[in-house]
């Protein structure tokens, strides 16, 4: 038998003293005794603050991305040793792919957001500036940087990889370490996956550290820039997020709990519908996929009332075809629950339920196992003899166990679905998009993610019950009132958002990004024959001058097929209280604005790869006269690609001055042939002539 360690402070340490022992979920032997007696948390806590978070916060998004990626390779190509420990816990290779594959998965999606999504800096914009004085001197910016603290993350036992990294790839993408606790009864799993990290060498000192065992106490000793994530039983959360440490000092909590998720089978979907399939299908999956021990599971199947007797029909013959029996046969559709404790918990839970209810079906043939020792238990269906019993809408039984109930009309439904008080996920299945979308947004308050299911989506849906790196995971009230992942939002958890006001030149040199009204430096010769890497943000060029002709607008009708009449009829265009006359099409203001700032030649900008933010400002008439400036708005290094990302500032003005078109004009920049591919730092004054 395995005693588990907890990896702190850089070093492998063992518990000094006995642990709680976890047992194999087939055969019941000791796997590990699990302890964090003599394991210094409070050492812990200061290790990731002094050590590994100022090493992830030195590092750039970008360099982040790439450690995430590292690791997601590095499981991936070790995954066969997690997957043999794996089925200690009673998980079938199906489960495990979710756990493991899925685990490694996230990172490699949280990886490429990175890399797509984020600067190559350490500072993120959120969104414009806003402009605070009447001469533009005063802006405000919204930015967000990593907290200065400990991410703490409590994870629950049925995901003991995906749920750890769910956790860590977000905080690390910011910028912030990690201390992991993982459930008791698979924390051995937890761990040799973490000892596969470590390994690897991949993650600096003290941005993972493992605690095996109790981590009581360990709050006392977190502030105001500290995170706790916690997974687990509404009640488990109940307690940690009254801790007084926690409540005095502001520290940041996000709890996933408990949820009793419903289906609703839409009133279309009928028997004989595709959809009325797609819903057994659904239903049986989400009940024996790791023996129901899924937060996301449904527990509670709404039906129309006078399809349930179908719906339980066919729920009943779809579960004599599950198999439930040893996890490591291939035959084998659904496994051990983790623990005999857990299975007698889960059976309690079916006994508080049955007062309500009554059984459909809870036996099966367990093959090749002896059901005494394992954790085995049969799905069980049961079919709700009061819609609105209160166990029925409260009760979750954490197991392959689910509920039917009977509604009368949509509202019904909706009311059933909100009785849960507060979801992880429902889904609607219908053929009706009208059904769906009036079901979706009346049970959406309630959730933190729809699913809507028809034959459309039948081959390419990615179930109830799989929460996505890309998705909002969480819900509201009982479902713990958190939010995690959901691509960047996730990450966002982990930084602090501060309002910067300031000259425009402050917070370009604070952002990294050239803000309306900062210097511009225009002694460089045309921008567009400077490398990525010699290229400064607020690197700048006025063009020359165009008037625009009647000619050029009537041509451009002719060549394009764009005659509407703004442009093409005097009258009409006249008439409008808008142009009053004929105006240039704004794609020809587009158009004539490249011909002005382009350099012809081959050269550093290897293309044009769109335009964001454009908006036309004001008409440009036969007759005026357009500049434009353009400005370098912000660099992204591609690292590794040879080149980088260049958005320009682009603003079309008239004779007047006055500004026709605004947009941020997206390139690709070639690095200098040899040169160090790293980003300029934000430009100082003394950099070139600047004008402002
Ligand atoms: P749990 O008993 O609430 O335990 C969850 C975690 O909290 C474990 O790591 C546990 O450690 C730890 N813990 C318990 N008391 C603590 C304390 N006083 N201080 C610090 N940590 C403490 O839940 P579970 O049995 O592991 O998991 C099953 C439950 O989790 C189900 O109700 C399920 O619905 C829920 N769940 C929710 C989600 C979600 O994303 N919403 C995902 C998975 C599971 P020990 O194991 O050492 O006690």
């Amino acid at each position: 038998m395995l005693t588990l360690e907890s990896h702190v402070c850089g070093t492998w340490q063992a518990p000094t003293g006995d642990g709680v022992i976890t047992r194999h979920a087939v055969t019941g032997e000791p796997v590990a005794a699990v302890s964090s007696a003599g394991i210094d948390l409070e050492a812990a806590v200061a290790h990731a603050r002094d050590v590994g978070g100022p090493t992830l916060r030195s590092m750039t998004f970008h360099e982040r991305a790439a450690l995430l990626k590292g690791i997601g390779l590095y499981l991936m190509a070790e995954k066969e040793l997690l997957y043999e420990l794996s089925t200690a816990t009673g998980a079938t290779r199906a489960d495990s792919w979710i756990d493991l594959e899925g685990g490694a998965g996230v990172l490699l999606s949280y990886a490429s957001k990175g890399r797509r999504e984020l600067p190559d800096g350490n500072v993120l914009l959120d969104g414009e500036p806003e402009v605070l004085a009447r001469d533009g001197s005063f802006l405000a910016a919204h930015v967000a940087t990593p907290r200065q603290g400990v991410a703490v993350q409590i994870n629950a036992f049925n995901f003991p990889v995906w749920g750890m990294l769910e956790k860590l790839a977000p905080a690390v993408l910011a910028g912030v370490p990690t201390i992991v606790k993982p459930a008791t009864p698979t924390a051995f799993l937890t761990e040799a996956m973490v000892r596969l990290v470590v390994e690897s060498s991949l993650l600096p000192d003290g941005a993972l550290q493992l605690i095996c065992g109790s981590v009581d106490g360990i709050f006392d000793h977190l502030g105001g820039q500290d995170h706790v994530a916690f997974t687990g039983s509404a009640d488990t959360a109940t307690v940690l997020r009254s801790h007084p440490t926690l409540v005095s000092r502001s520290v940041r909590f996000n709890a996933e709990a408990d949820s009793l998720n419903a289906a609703i089978l839409g009133m279309a979907a009928t028997p004989g519908t595709a959809e009325f399939d797609l819903f057994t299908t659904e239903v049986v999956r989400e009940m024996t996929v790791k023996a129901g021990q899924k937060c996301t599971a449904i527990r509670r199947a709404l039906v129309p009332t006078a399809e349930i007797d179908a719906v339980a029909d066919a729920l009943a013959t779809a579960l004599t075809n599950v198999r439930v029996g040893d996890p490591a046969d291939e035959a084998t559709t659904m496994g051990a629950l983790v623990s005999t404790t857990q299975r007698d918990e889960v059976r309690g839970a079916v006994m508080s339920l049955r007062s309500a209810t009554n059984v459909v079906v809870d036996a099966c043939t367990f093959h090749d196992v002896d059901p005494d020792v394992g954790a085995f238990l049969a799905p069980t269906l049961l079919r709700a003899i009061d819609a609105d019993a209160r166990s029925v809408h409260a009760t979750e039984a954490f197991g392959p166990v689910c509920t039917l109930v009977g509604y009368d009309g949509p509202e019904d439904a909706v009311r059933l679905a909100a009785l849960g008080a507060g979801s992880l996920v429902a889904s609607v299945v219908t053929p009706d998009v009208n059904e769906a979308a009036a079901l979706t947004l009346d049970i959406a308050a309630h959730h933190g993610r729809v699913h809507v299911l028809n034959a459309s989506t039948a081959a390419t849906s990615t179930g109830h019950g799989s929460p996505l790196p890309t998705l909002v995971h969480g819900g509201p009230g009982r479902a713990g009132g958190g939010e995690e992942m959901g691509g960047l939002r996730g990450m966002r958890h982990h930084m602090q958002t501060t309002a910067v006001q300031g000259s425009p030149d402050v917070l370009t040199a604070v952002t990294g990004q050239w803000m309306p009204g900062a210097t511009r430096y225009i002694d460089r010769g045309h921008p567009f024959k400077l490398h990525f890497d010699d290229l400064q943000v607020g690197t700048a060029i006025r063009t020359g001058s165009r008037t625009v002709t009647l000619d050029d607008i009537e041509n451009f009708a002719h060549n394009t097929g764009d005659h509407f009449y703004a442009h093409m009829d005097e009258a009409a265009a006249a008439a409008s209280p808008i142009f009053g006359g004929r105006v240039a099409h704004g794609y020809l203001v587009l158009s004539l604005a490249a011909g002005l700032f382009v350099w012809p030649d081959p050269g550093p900008v290897l293309a044009n790869y769109g335009v964001d933010r454009c908006r036309f400002a004001k008409p440009t008439y036969p007759g005026d006269t357009l500049t434009v400036w353009l400005t370098a708005k912000r660099k992204t290094l591609r690292t590794g690609a040879g080149y980088g990302e260049v958005a320009w500032d682009a603003q079309v003005v008239n004779q007047d001055d006055e500004m026709v078109a605004a947009y941020d004009v997206l390139t690709m920049v070639a690095n200098r042939p040899g040169a160090n591919s790293a980003p300029d730092p934000a430009p100082g004054k003394d950099q070139g002539q600047g004008i402002t």
